[in-house]
């Protein structure tokens, strides 16, 4: 048995001063009825506790490590800028750097802002679309999370999902009132939402591949549906690849499945794990933004020059070849995954993209969130235990998949699935 001790009282201590021991929700383990470990350090794909327990990691910083933790090149990129000064609230030559490689994988991308988290980039992006448009409602999916903004706040997956609340006290009701939701794969319900209140939709809001109900793809059809209907209507479609871009492809999920949004918002992998996001799209709604535009919106820290550095680097190192090798390790994780499931008899469902891989305690296809919901959550939480105890990193979250690292080896992957397979023979 692993010994937890230094983490339960670090636990306590924080409990004192920080909401709930902890500065965002699903760290505290509490959807799998444990308390969280502190962890100490990590390198490569491993991450230490304060124990000094080691674990081969997937969660990644919940996504922004596809280099795995603390890559020599992007320590020593934020180390040299830290050097010569972590802020100035003066332009950078940095940002415009990272800005042109963000142009030129995601042609999509004409001019982009950055700001400091996937939150900030999907609640500026709609004030834009709603600027641009000159109308008020946006719709998003059931189970899509965009970050805790007041209107996106709205069945929301992930975190939320994870605590059972179906919405948050402190958003007012009417701005509820202004954000649709349909089931995600459903483009019979985008169609009826369309015909009843299309002329004061402003923007369709969608994570091309959810993340945040375990990890669920476009079903065929589905993206490109999406699109015809927005532009029939002059809806704007925001991409919100906050944790899809540059993850699942060296083009982000829109070059996989070949659709082009009018904005997209970006966060995690761009950040190379400081904290970032952005939003951009082309030129003619970007330049909406202040100071170009009439659209305000600003940061103290946005563009910082550690973030820039490490997103930089990160992206120079994911080249095409580099998310081939990352998509093959993830597609022998997924294909081991499903061996032991069916030598276990465990009602399973597995959804692959990229490097995201989520296991299913169901046996249902996972399409939507009302599909993701009927996994057995109880089964996953001791199934989690059974994970950390045995040296295995994942989400404590089954509406989270699993995010591989070009730092995950082999044997990483062997022992990750040797692991699993004792898990699921205990359960
Ligand atoms: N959009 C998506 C798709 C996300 O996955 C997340 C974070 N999980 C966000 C937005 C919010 O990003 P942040 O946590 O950086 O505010």
């Amino acid at each position: 048995m692993r010994n937890y001790e230094k983490s339960a009282a670090s636990f306590a201590e924080a409990k004192q001063v920080i909401p709930g021991g902890v500065n965002s929700p699903v760290r505290a383990f509490k959807s799998v009825d444990m308390e969280p470990v502190f962890i100490e350090r990590g390198k490569g794909s491993r991450v230490y506790d304060v124990d000094g327990n080691e674990y081969i990691d997937y969660v990644g910083s919940w996504g922004p490590l596809i280099l795995g933790h603390a890559h020599p090149a992007v320590v020593e990129a934020v180390q040299e800028m830290a050097a010569k000064g972590t802020s100035f609230g003066a332009p950078t030559e940095i940002e415009t750097k990272l800005a042109k490689l963000v142009t030129e994988r995601i042609p999509s991308i004409e001019v982009v802002r950055m700001v400091n988290s996937g939150t900030e980039a999907t609640m500026s992006a709609l004030r834009l679309a709603r600027a641009y448009t000159k109308r008020n409602k946006i719709l998003k999916f059931e189970g899509c999370y965009h970050g805790h903004s007041d209107s996106l706040l709205i069945k929301a997956g992930s975190g939320v999902a994870t605590l059972g609340l179906p919405d948050s006290p402190g958003v007012p009701e009417n701005t509820g009132q202004n954000t649709l939701t349909v089931p995600y794969n459903d483009l019979d319900s985008l169609r009826i939402a369309f015909q009843k209140f299309g002329h004061d939709i402003a923007a369709v809001i969608i994570e091309p591949v959810a993340g945040n109900m375990g990890v669920v793809p476009p079903e065929p059809g589905f993206l490109e549906g999406v699109r015809k209907i927005t532009s029939h209507y002059g809806a704007l479609l925001i991409f919100d690849e906050v944790m899809t871009g540059f993850r699942v492809d060296y083009h982000s999920a829109q070059g996989l499945y070949g659709i082009t949004p009018d904005l997209t918002t970006l966060g995690k992998v761009i950040g190379g794990g400081l904290p970032v996001g952005a939003y951009g799209g082309r030129r003619e709604i970007m330049e909406w933004v202040a100071p170009a535009g009439p659209v305000y919106q600003a940061g103290t820290l946005s563009g910082n020059p550690l973030a820039m550095a490490a997103g930089y680097t990160t992206l120079t190192h994911m080249t095409p070849e580099a998310y081939d090798a990352l998509n093959r390790q993830a597609a022998r994780l997924e294909e081991g995954l499903r061996q032991n499931f069916e030598e276990a008899g465990i009602p399973y469902h597995i959804n692959r993209v990229g490097s995201m891989v989520c296991a299913f305690f169901t046996g249902e296809k996972v399409v939507n969130y009302e599909t993701a919901c009927k996994s057995d959550l109880k089964k996953f939480a001791r199934y989690f235990k059974l994970m950390m105890d045995q040296g295995i990193s994942i989400a404590p979250s089954q509406f989270e998949g699993m995010f591989v690292s070009t730092a995950h080896s082999d044997e990483d992957i062997d022992r990750t699935l040797e692991a699993n397979r004792e898990a699921l023979k205990q359960l």
